[in-house]
């Protein structure tokens, strides 16, 4: 019982539970509970509902100012949802294309710490910011990265990306060439992906901030309809560096059209 509660202590010293984790009198032995972690499918639904919402309520504001009674006060803002449980630091990392000029947090309606925002300026990730998503993935449990396109993107047309191509690229293929380069770049990525722990989503933000997603991952296997059972979530205290020993890794599933 003491070392129970000796494990905890250094636990929550550590930050690796979280306050309802911590031993009580009913529950003395809470490190040996399974752990609620957000998986990809729940954190995209988080975030698809978020853009929801903004989306109905940026209607609702154009409807009020073309015929609402002009004495009346235009629809208040949506505030966010609260936290799905399972979060760990951010709900999802968003890549979002530097010269969108939108506000990516209240796009999504997250809070903006909810979210691990990088610009990006090309299709290529730097290695520090694939560090920085890996270091999300394995001690914050980032479960998903959304790679945020947009219309008439001069950096998806610009010709050092479309020259390979030999014709420009849609802002979807721009998109899905950018996913795919965070998993080819990421051994741990593609781990967490096998295991069912982190998927990459394409998003597609129209001139009108509406949001065409591209999800198609989620809905195939390990997340999706005939997926195997999710693997019980390792005590952290013994948990491996996720690369060590990890055989050559397959290239990253293409989305499908
Ligand atoms: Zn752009």
């Amino acid at each position: 019982m003491r070392r129970a509660y000796a494990m905890a202590a250094l636990c929550l010293a550590t930050g690796l539970v979280s306050a309802q984790e911590r031993p009580t009198a009913g529950n003395p032995h809470p490190l040996h509970a399974p752990r609620l972690r957000l998986d990809p499918v729940r954190a995209f639904q988080h975030i698809e509902q978020g853009a929801e919402r903004m989306r109905a309520h940026r209607a609702a504001r154009l409807q009020h100012a073309e015929h609402g009674d002009p004495g009346s006060q235009p629809p208040l803002p949506p505030t966010p949802a609260r936290r799905p449980t399972g979060a760990g630091r951010h709900i999802a990392a968003v890549v979002a294309c530097a010269d969108g000029d939108f506000d990516v947090s209240a796009l999504l309606l997250q809070r903006r710490p909810d979210l691990l925002i990088l610009a990006n300026p090309g299709p290529v990730l730097r290695r520090d910011e694939i560090a920085l998503l890996e270091r999300s993935i394995e001690t914050e449990r980032l479960p998903l990265c959304i790679v945020l396109v947009h219309d008439d993107c001069p950096t998806a047309e610009a010709r050092e990306h479309t020259r390979s191509a030999r014709r420009p690229l849609s802002s979807r293929e721009y998109g899905e060439i950018v996913a795919r380069h965070l998993l080819r770049q990421s051994r741990l990525a593609q781990q967490a992906q096998r295991l069912g722990r982190f998927e990459v989503v394409v998003g597609h933000v129209a001139a009108n901030g509406d949001i065409t997603w591209h999800a198609e991952a989620l809905e195939a296997p390990p997340l999706g309809r005939g997926a195997p059972a999710p693997r019980p979530e390792p005590d952290p205290t013994h948990a491996s560096p996720a690369v060590e020993g990890e055989p050559a890794s397959p290239p990253a599933r293409p989305a499908r059209h």
